[in-house]
């Protein structure tokens, strides 16, 4: 999961917050696997259905095993929405 927000020539109006999933202990990551970046509120929308998309997916791909979606670096669930997008910081 990339963050759009770092080719985004919009003003950005939040700081949005990702799970790394899958990929949380890659070095570009905080302390809890998460990256920060600053976005506009256009990114925003189309990164929460982005993301929306890809918990759905992996829901699935988890159901079809008998598990549960999760990160497959630390465990943490995987199952909504929030589980990926961690916080988002309004910045006015
Ligand atoms: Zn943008
Ligand atoms: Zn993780």
């Amino acid at each position: 999961m990339v963050l759009p927000g770092t080719q985004c020539a919009a003003e950005a109006d939040v700081i949005v917050t990702l799970h790394q999933i899958h990929a949380c202990s890659s070095g570009d990551t905080d302390a809890f696997g998460n990256e920060s970046g600053p976005v506009c509120g256009g990114c925003l929308e189309s990164m929460t259905a982005d993301v929306r998309a890809y918990v759905d997916r992996l829901r699935a791909v988890a159901r079809r095993r008998g598990g549960v979606a999760a990160c497959q670096t630390c465990g943490a669930p995987a199952m909504h929405v929030s589980d990926v997008i961690r916080d988002v910081r309004p910045l006015k």
